[in-house]
């Protein structure tokens, strides 16, 4: 395994792998590697014949008041995990590489990116559309591997790819959960034990969702209500949203949903802590 810090070297070898006939596939990531990042990797495996895999802590993706200085960065762990797993390439540029002084380009994509993360973290996606674009220039991957826990940046980079035709194939990999349902996460590590046994509540209020849609209600309203009631039981947990959306527009669904298209999307403060998670309704 090689590490490339620079981007003109990541494109030569990108360019080199590419005249060689050799498909390329990419896992971006900001790093703290778990083994949900880790099944991105395996698929790519699966889908390529290169794995590149990025380790990039996105400023530009984080508001002025949240995590970035504190994001943790542990790259001797990330590289030793990443050769574990067979990745072949790991591309962990400083942040001046990517945004050198004077950098003022961003790339937007302006309806699925509004309600949701969008509407908590206004400019978060702009961050992640750009630093992606940006990232696909790079790898030049003919795949990208995404994973569904974040269920509206899927949805946000696959329309960016179509709207500004670049020739990767999005995968999105399903959710890895913890035995005990809590989504893997790399902020999981801020949680105190007491703090991640309150946390379980985010994955029960899904699944909860998931079970009444099976047993055949399908109105939002009910499903909400639902899912709101078991969180509201939790002190420490906060909620941002929850939310019934349409799994490609993001757009909130109302009345009732068609099995398969929906999202519950939900979003909690827990103390301090910020979390995300989703299941496909
Ligand atoms: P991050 O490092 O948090 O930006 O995540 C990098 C990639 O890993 C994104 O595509 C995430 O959706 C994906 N990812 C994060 N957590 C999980 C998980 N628990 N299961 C599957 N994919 C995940």
């Amino acid at each position: 395994m090689q590490t490339i810090t620079s981007v003109s070297e990541m494109q030569s070898l990108a360019e080199r792998l590419r005249i060689q006939g050799q498909r390329i596939g990419l896992v971006p990531t900001m790093g703290a590697l778990h083994e949900g990042h880790l099944s991105l990797v395996k698929l790519a495996k699966e889908k390529s014949d290169v794995v590149v895999v990025t380790i990039f802590v996105n400023p530009t993706q984080f508001g002025p008041s949240e995590d970035f200085t504190k994001y943790p960065r542990v790259l001797e762990a990330d590289l030793a995990a990443c050769e574990a797993a067979g990745v072949d390439y790991v591309f962990a540029p400083e942040v001046e590489e990517i945004y050198p002084k004077g950098y003022s380009t961003f790339v937007i994509e302006e309806h699925i990116a509004k309600p949701l993360e969008g509407a908590s973290r206004p400019a978060h996606f702009r961050g992640v559309t750009t630093v992606v674009a940006k990232l696909f220039n790079i790898a030049r991957p003919h795949v990208a591997i995404f994973g569904q826990k974040d269920a509206q940046q899927v949805a946000v980079i696959t329309k960016m790819a179509a709207d500004l035709n670049f020739d990767v194939e999005i995968v999105v990999a399903p959710t890895l959960r913890e035995p005990d349902g809590l989504a893997m996460s790399s902020r999981n590590r801020y949680l105190t034990n007491t703090q991640r046994v309150e946390a379980l509540v985010i994955n029960r209020a899904l699944r909860k969702a998931v079970e009444m849609v099976a047993s055949g209600e399908c109105r939002v309203d009910r499903l909400i209500a639902e899912a709101t009631h078991l969180i509201g039981q939790h002190r420490r947990v906060r909620i941002i949203y929850v939310s019934v959306v349409d799994r490609l527009t993001m757009e909130a669904i109302k009345g009732e949903i068609t099995p398969g298209r929906a999202v519950m999307a939900i979003a909690v403060w827990v103390d301090e802590v910020r979390l995300i998670d989703n299941e496909i309704l």
